[in-house]
Formats: C-alpha cells, structure tokens, sequence
C-alpha cells in the first residue's frame, strides 16, 4: 500500500463517506450499500491506494480512460463500474474489463454488446439506465420510462447479456427526490420481468441519503472520495480530450 499524504486524504474521505452511507442506511433500515469510487479523472496510482484503504468497486465513465487504467491495475481484486455513455463503437472495448455495464439505454447498444460479450464467451453484467429528467433529454442518457419495458426484453433475449437492475442520474439542479422515486417504480417493474434483477444505481457525493432513502444499492461517489476532479482531463498529453463536459 502507498502511504503518502494522498493516501491519508483519501483514507479521511472514504471514512466520512463511509459512515454517510452507515446512516443513511440504517435510517433506511437497510442493509449496507456498495459504495463504488468514481476515479475518472485521476490516475492508476489512487486507484492503487484505494484498494489498499479497502474499496472494491471503481466506476469509470470513458473507455480510453478505463481501459489504460484497468491495464495498470491487473494486480488488483476490483469490481470495475462502467457509468458513461457508450457508444456502439466501443462495446467491444468495454465489454473486455468491464464487470458491470450501467448505461444500457437503447437497442443498438443491447445487440453491439451482446455481440461483443458473446465473442469472448464472457457473460456481460448489465443495467438499464433510465432517464430521470422531467422532461427526457437525449443528451443525458437512459432510456425513457416509457420505453423500459420494450427494452427489458430486449436485454433478456439477448443471450450473452445479464440484466441486473437499473442506473439513474439525478435531474441537474431539481429535487432529487421525485426522479429516485420513479427509478424505485422503474425498478419495480423491471424485477417484474426478472425478480433477480435487483440492482438499483443512483446517488453521487450530493444525493447519496436521497438515494439510499429510495432504494438505491450502489452508490457511485466521486468528488466527496477523490475531491474535485482536475479541469484538464486524464492523460490529455496522450490524446485524452478534456471531458469536464461529460464529466457530470
Ligand atoms: C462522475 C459521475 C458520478 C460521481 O459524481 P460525484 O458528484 O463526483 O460524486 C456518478 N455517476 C456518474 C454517471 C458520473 O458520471
């Protein structure tokens, strides 16, 4: 394990986080959540100093970004989150190093996965994201929860793909509460379809109790883990874009 002032920092913040999620959990009456790391933006070497401080689960969100990270990493017992969006072209990439894949959200990508999953004889982990804003905006991602149903399907035909539950992304700058709540419904519906699709995704550093009180089982915590992430995006001089755009 290293042990610096970085490891210190980070060990300072996984201990008030941690205990964030005891309450909020034991408020729930409910078992513990798995808290996921969000390390985008920062290097292998955290990710190296976080296993060391206990954590299990990291969550990236950009595959050139991941999968570099994931190589330097193959020493390590992790859990890797895939929490971006995917486009199609990039399936095949993720689906090497990814353990569970958050972001399904439309058929294209359902059948370039199941694809790409099938070719490496692996079966893929996957859930549903679905979109918590009021209004639905492409851009965000998730699928509309009206066109769940249809893709539920869509996922359980496909043979190399396993859906676990569902992902949400709280509304930017709105109430949390009233999207959690309808992430609660869609996963009701979901394990509707398949009772043992019971993961629920949703909370990030600001509305991790919202989430918890809804139901979520994994929390993705970046910021309130790692602090704030660099304005120059990882590994820029390599040819990674700066991606504060996406970085949500
Ligand atoms: C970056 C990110 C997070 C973590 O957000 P923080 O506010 O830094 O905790 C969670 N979920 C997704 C999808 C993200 O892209």
């Amino acid at each position: 394990m290293i042990a610096d002032e970085r490891t210190a920092e980070l060990a300072r913040n996984l201990q008030a986080v941690r205990s964030r999620i005891e309450r909020a959990c034991a408020d729930a009456g409910r078992e513990p959540a798995t808290l996921i790391v969000v390390t985008k933006f920062f290097g292998a070497a955290d990710v190296h100093r976080l296993a060391g401080l206990g954590v299990r689960d990291v969550g990236e969100n950009r595959d050139q970004e991941a999968s570099d990270k994931q190589a330097e990493c193959m020493d390590l017992d992790l859990i890797w989150h895939f929490i971006g969006q995917l486009q199609t072209n990039k399936a095949k990439s993720v689906v090497r190093y990814a353990d569970l894949i958050h972001t399904v959200d439309r058929r294209s990508l359902v059948t370039a996965l199941d694809k790409a999953a099938a070719r490496l004889d692996k079966v893929q982990d996957v859930l549903i994201q679905v979109n918590l804003d009021p209004q639905v905006r492409p851009e965000r991602g998730g699928v509309d929860p009206a066109d769940l149903d249809a893709l539920v399907e869509h996922v359980q035909q496909a043979s190399s793909l396993r859906l676990r539950g569902v992902m949400g992304v709280g509304p930017l700058g709105e109430d949390p509460a009233p999207a959690f709540a309808r992430l609660a419904q869609a996963a009701a519906d979901v394990r509707r379809a398949q009772p043992a699709a019971d993961v629920i995704s949703a909370g990030m550093s600001s509305d991790l109790e919202v989430a918890v009180a809804y139901g979520a089982t994994h929390l993705r915590i970046g910021t309130a883990v790692m602090g704030s992430r660099p304005t120059v995006g990882y590994r820029r001089s390599k040819g990674g874009k700066n991606n504060e755009g996406e970085a949500q």
